[in-house]
């Protein structure tokens, strides 16, 4: 027992450590700006943040959440990205072992945090990120990485990013406007890629599911106003994060065996 939650902190502090680069991740990429230099900075009074200002988690509470110099108010995302990526990464460590594929997946958990975030920020997904999604994706299949086989993951992509497409034709038939973005098309060539035929299918679903209980929650309880765009990444991102937590040992899913001995 004691090993084991030893384990688990050590996998906590490395996910807090890499999500507080996510924060440099999602503040400076849609902004253009380098990730490794300057380093980091108040983004009020440009004053340099100190080693030990700058501790996942523990400084922002140290600080109360203000900075050192200038005592204007650090948002809370900070402590709350650190937060979720370290818990994520507990989780991933916990479904899949400390395997190759724990390896390959948690890479694209960190990528679906930062796009989430620029996604509901900016309403955009920066190709950097279709960019090292898809070169990382080759790189792994070339190597079989995945459980899946080269094949799959074709057809994966082309049916997550295929559909999104369709769809988004569809609605801008009717709507007279753009409203599925191209963005949107390109990370689900990426997750389709990723998770293959079967799961894209499974991804797509949840991904609509998943927006639509957002938006009716978010409308009656959160008064939440339309501004006629709501960004789709953001959903993808939390399909295919159920997708990863949800797997079997041997490959399976648990939604869809829950789906398949229920149904048929
Ligand atoms: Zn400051």
């Amino acid at each position: 027992m004691q090993t084991f939650q030893l384990f688990h902190s050590v996998f906590f502090l490395f996910g807090a450590i890499f999500g507080s680069f996510l924060n440099v991740v999602i503040w400076r990429v849609p902004r253009n700006e380098s990730i490794v230099s300057p380093p980091s900075h108040c983004s009020s009074c440009n004053k340099q943040i100190a080693p030990y200002d700058n501790i996942p988690l523990i400084s922002w509470l140290i600080l109360g959440g203000k900075c050192r110099h200038c005592k204007k108010e650090i948002s809370s995302r900070y402590i709350i990205v650190e937060f979720i990526t370290g818990l994520l990464t507990v989780f991933m460590v916990v479904t899949y072992g400390i395997s190759t594929e724990f390896f390959i997946k948690i890479f694209y958990v960190y990528m679906l945090i930062a796009i989430t975030y620029i996604d509901f920020d900016h309403y955009i997904i920066p190709n950097e990120f279709i960019l090292l999604g898809v070169t990382s994706l080759l790189f792994i299949h070339f190597f079989n990485g995945l459980p899946i086989s080269k094949l799959d993951g074709f057809y994966g992509a082309i049916t997550f990013g295929g559909f999104l497409y369709f769809i988004g034709k569809v609605a801008e038939l009717i709507l007279k406007k753009e409203s599925m973005g191209f963005g949107d098309v390109k990370l689900g060539l990426v997750l389709g890629g990723l998770l293959g035929l079967k799961l894209s299918i499974l991804g797509l679903f949840l991904s609509f599911l998943i927006s639509g209980l957002f938006t009716i929650i978010g409308i009656s309880l959160f008064k939440m106003k339309s501004k006629g765009e709501i960004p789709f990444g953001p959903f993808m991102a939390a399909a295919t994060l159920v997708i990863f937590l949800t797997r079997t040992p041997g490959g399976g899913n648990s939604i869809l065996n829950w789906y398949f001995t229920t149904m048929f």
